[in-house]
């Protein structure tokens, strides 16, 4: 199906060379046929250590980190070389992500790569020396100039959900600002990642050792990576079990540990919104990549008063959305990622069951696929905010609604989570809104259907969901030093 990759093994992006895996090669599968793709490199520890020591002499030994305007030049050509080669990976996509097509018009593959212009214009343009002037403190007259370099080597872990653009997200901030990367993908997306070692390798001049991209079935090269001394930075976005145990390996040599975790976003509906617009939009929008999106608003809460119009209305909606083959152009939830993935979501629904929940709509796999990893939306009704459903993130297309009373008992529900990462507040006056906006612990806000998904605005969560923002200058200053150098004046 791909030039870009040989489906007998397509091999991994180390010290610019591409590589087979020390461990062989393993599969990678389609989620919405279940068919075996092809294969990916297996990299094992002696790949993952060549990666590390590629890109440590890379930083160490070059002047990429020095060198702005060549680095903004290897991510435009980066870009293009993408743009090049956009309908391949948008098939590889779409049948190893089962991301619906109409997605890969935006987040999934679109969107990322035209971001990276972003990155390559701070590369030209960010002030990488501030002067602060001469003072004398401890009456020493000094001139003060503050540097921003780069951390050094970044180890970059990524999920499968987003995996162009978690990537991306990572790889473009990271080499605009002069470091060197070790980029270890999900095992479930070894093909994305792999067609952007290809495409780096043979279609732009980034220096051999800048970018190393190691697949492998084996989470345990994550941990590695973590625990590397000759690793400055860890770039993590993955769940918070997952973030907790990469904190603790960075911990090993006090790397710095900058995390994107799970979240259970709360969408709040005040009773003054227009409750179709708001019911209607957030029911959708759970169903988008098989509800597969961390930022995803999964706890509806609605004014009791209104409560059985709202699951109603949710209903109608979720119930409407059909699981589909990705690659159709109408789809909207394609497959989840995996066998695993869908026992997980089942799990739940029986939790939710057992808990006393009513499943509205859904519930089930859909009655005509035989093959893939489908679920149909549900919406689950009659729980309250302790439920395990309303707590625990369960990354499927499953909406908990909830009745609140009042603006302060809608805030303290959505705060009530171990989570901080998104959420939503529907409502027409803006007084109001912008009091329940204060409240909430979160990263991100959308009001009234805003998105603020963007390349120059940073994400990123509160709490349980995160340490560090990615995106916007803030992410790209996550990738950055401060050196400050005083010279005696006079
Ligand atoms: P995961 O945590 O299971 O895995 C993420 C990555 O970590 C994979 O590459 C995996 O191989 C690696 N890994 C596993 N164990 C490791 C260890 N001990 N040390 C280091 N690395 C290890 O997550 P997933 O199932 O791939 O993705 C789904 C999760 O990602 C969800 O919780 C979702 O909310 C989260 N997510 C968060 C964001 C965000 O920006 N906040 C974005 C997308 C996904």
């Amino acid at each position: 199906m791909t030039s870009l990759l040989p489906p007998g093994g397509a091999p991994m992006l180390v010290g610019g060379k591409l590589i087979d895996g020390g461990n062989g090669v393993f599969a990678t599968v389609n989620p919405a046929t279940e068919e075996v793709l092809g294969q990916a490199a297996d990299g094992d520890a002696a790949d993952l250590d060549a990666a590390v020591t590629a890109a440590r002499t890379a930083f160490d030994e070059t002047d990429w980190s020095r060198d702005h305007a060549f680095r903004a030049h290897c991510l435009r050509q980066l870009r293009t070389a993408l743009e090049a080669n956009l309908e391949e990976l948008r098939s590889i996509t779409i049948a190893e992500a089962g991301a619906p097509l109409m997605f890969t018009r935006g987040p999934q593959l679109e969107g990322p790569i035209a971001d990276l212009e972003f990155a390559a214009g701070l590369a030209e343009t960010y002030s990488w020396e501030t002067d602060l002037g001469t003072a004398a403190p401890m009456g020493v007259a000094s001139h003060r100039a503050l540097r921003r370099e780069p951390v050094g080597v970044v180890g970059a872990i990524t999920p499968w959900n987003f995996p162009h653009q978690i990537n991306f997200a990572k790889l473009g901030p990271a080499l605009a600002a002069g470091n060197t990367l070790v980029l270890k993908p999900a095992p479930d997306t070894p093909w994305c990642a792999a067609a952007l070692g290809a495409i780096i390798a043979e279609h732009t001049d980034i220096p051999a050792g800048v970018v190393n991209i190691v697949t492998s079935a084996n989470h345990a090269l994550g941990a590695m990576l973590t625990e590397d001394p000759r690793v400055d930075m860890i770039s993590f976005t993955g769940s918070t079990q997952t973030g907790r145990a990469v904190m603790r390996g960075a911990a090993s040599n006090l790397k710095k540990a900058f995390l994107e975790l799970g979240g259970k976003s709360a969408a709040i509906v005040l009773d003054d919104a227009n409750l179709a617009a708001a019911v209607g939009v957030t029911a959708f929008s759970v169903c988008v990549h098989a509800g597969q999106g961390c930022a995803l608003t999964t706890r509806l809460l609605v004014p009791r008063a209104v409560y059985e119009q709202a699951v109603e209305i949710a209903a109608g909606t979720m119930g409407g959305i059909t699981p589909g083959d990705p690659s159709a152009p109408g789809t909207v939830c394609g497959p989840l990622i995996s066998a695993r993935q869908r026992t997980r979501v089942e799990r739940y629904l029986e939790i939710a069951r057992g808990e006393g929940g009513r499943i509205v709509t859904g519930g089930a796999r859909p009655a005509d696929r035989e093959h893939g990893f489908f679920i149909e939306p549900t919406v689950i009704a009659d729980l309250t905010n302790t439920a395990t459903v309303a707590r625990e993130e369960i990354f499927g297309p499953v909406l908990v609604v909830l009745a609140h009373d009042g603006d302060d008992d809608a805030v303290r529900l959505a705060n009530d989570s171990p989570y901080g990462l998104s959420g939503s507040v529907w409502g027409t006056d803006p007084e109001r809104i912008r009091r329940v906006t204060d409240r909430v612990r979160t990263g991100t806000l959308s009001v009234n259907g805003g998105v603020w998904y963007s390349a120059d605005a940073p994400f990123g969560g509160y709490k349980q969901s995160g340490i560090g923002r990615e995106m916007g200058v803030a992410g790209f200053e996550e990738y950055l030093e401060t050196k400050l150098i005083s010279t005696a004046a006079g």
